[in-house]
């Protein structure tokens, strides 16, 4: 990779992303960002002066967002060690879905605080990453799609509070839904994603172009067809991108970094590398409004993403870009170790485990780009023409 040097970037993180939360039999009872960061440090490419504790939000902070019941629903189950069967009904917590774990208020908060502390770092002139955010699906008193605190909607709300315009690119695999739905009455929030079409992923209802905002207001989405490869999600990013950029004119970006859009994902469905995955975040990285000194005003989150081994490689390459560092490609030999040690029956990639983005299931994505992409790109053209942006 050759990404200029001298980024200023913060990583959020903490100790606390060492215990696996969502229990056992979750997709998401894997090691994510405590890999992720492990394999950044088997790089050595994470000072003390780059790196920040996460803390937990304050109740006042959550309830930029969140309701007050919904907040004190987590701090009695932590308390109880449970959750009661009216909780469960109410915010939909303590289901298969959003399971029950230790530290039930904590953790979630912790992210959550995290997205803020990575905004207030945006606000004095850094790159703020929070890996451990993204948890784009959570309502104002309702847990959805293992998303329970909306850092992401947190994270945003502090910018604003800045007086900043902001806009919202979330290339996860899924309709960053809560997050559309938070601002739809702030025509100074533009929501832009791109995700697997409704029709056949979760959330399995809205997130069509027809449901993206006309003149006035500031959302667009975009659904993609099954197997979305490199080349296509490039020409229909390329579509939509510099549009929204030039006719939005935001003063600062926010990043959701699902890596549940790489090929190789067990709950996604689209057909990217992971080169394609750094490809679109650098463009976002290299376009994004800057400060005086060149640094990108630029919060980045993680999001969702399921292939353990998938993920730790990507967010360590996306760190890389934010950080402006280049990465060997082979990996470290403490990196491959932590990499060795993930119980996951689902990695296939052995023959290329050495090297850090040429995994075998990234060479099987395809180029040729399908018509109904070409469709796709005109419908949202003309969507754009509509919607009075250039
Ligand atoms: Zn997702």
């Amino acid at each position: 990779m050759n990404v200029p040097p001298g980024r200023k970037a913060t990583y959020i993180g903490g100790s606390q992303y060492r215990r696996n939360a969502y229990g056992t039999n979750h997709p998401l009872a894997i090691p994510r960002v405590s890999l992720a960061t492990e394999l950044i440090r088997a790089y050595d490419a994470l000072t003390p002066s780059e790196f920040v504790h996460a803390r937990k939000a304050a109740d006042f902070e959550l309830e930029w967002f969140h309701t007050a019941e919904y907040i004190s629903a987590f701090k009695k189950a932590e308390a109880l060690g449970r959750v009661s069967n009216q909780v469960r009904q109410r915010h939909q917590l303590g289901t298969l879905e959003n399971p029950y774990f230790d530290n039930f208020f904590t953790i979630p908060a912790t992210a959550a605080g995290a997205s803020i502390q990575a905004a207030e770092q945006v606000i004095r002139g850094r790159i703020g990453f929070n890996p451990a955010g993204g948890m784009h699906h959570a309502r104002p008193d309702k847990a959805q799609g293992f998303c329970y605190f909306n850092d992401t909607v947190l994270g945003i709300m502090r910018l604003r509070r800045e007086g900043w315009r902001v806009l919202y690119i979330d290339i996860d695999a899924h309709h960053g839904d809560g997050v559309e739905a938070a601002f739809l009455d702030d025509p100074e929030v533009f929501t832009l994603s791109l995700h697997m079409d409704c029709g056949y992923a979760y959330p399995f209802t809205g997130g069509q172009l027809c449901d993206s905002s006309a003149i006035g207001h500031a959302s667009l989405n975009i659904p993609l067809p099954e197997g979305t490869n490199d080349a296509e999600y490039r020409l229909v990013f390329d579509a939509v991108w510099q549009p929204v950029l030039e006719g939005f004119r935001p003063d600062a970006v926010v990043l959701q970094a699902g890596t549940d859009m790489i090929f190789a994902d067990p709950l996604g469905k689209l057909g990217l590398s992971t080169q394609g995955f750094l490809g679109i975040s650098q463009t976002v990285i290299e376009t994004s409004p800057v400060h005086g000194d060149g640094t990108p005003r630029l919060l980045v989150t993680g999001g969702g993403g399921y292939h353990p081994l998938v993920l730790a490689r990507a967010w360590t390459g996306l760190w890389a870009l934010l950080s402006g560092r280049s990465l060997p490609e082979m990996l470290p030999a403490a990196a491959v170790a932590a990499l060795r040690s993930v119980a996951w029956d689902m990695d296939e990639d052995e023959p290329h485990f050495e090297q850090l983005f040429n995994s075998r299931v990234d060479v099987l994505s395809s180029i040729a780009v399908r018509p109904e992409i070409h469709r796709l790109i005109a419908s949202v053209q003309q969507h754009l023409l509509i919607a009075n942006l250039p």
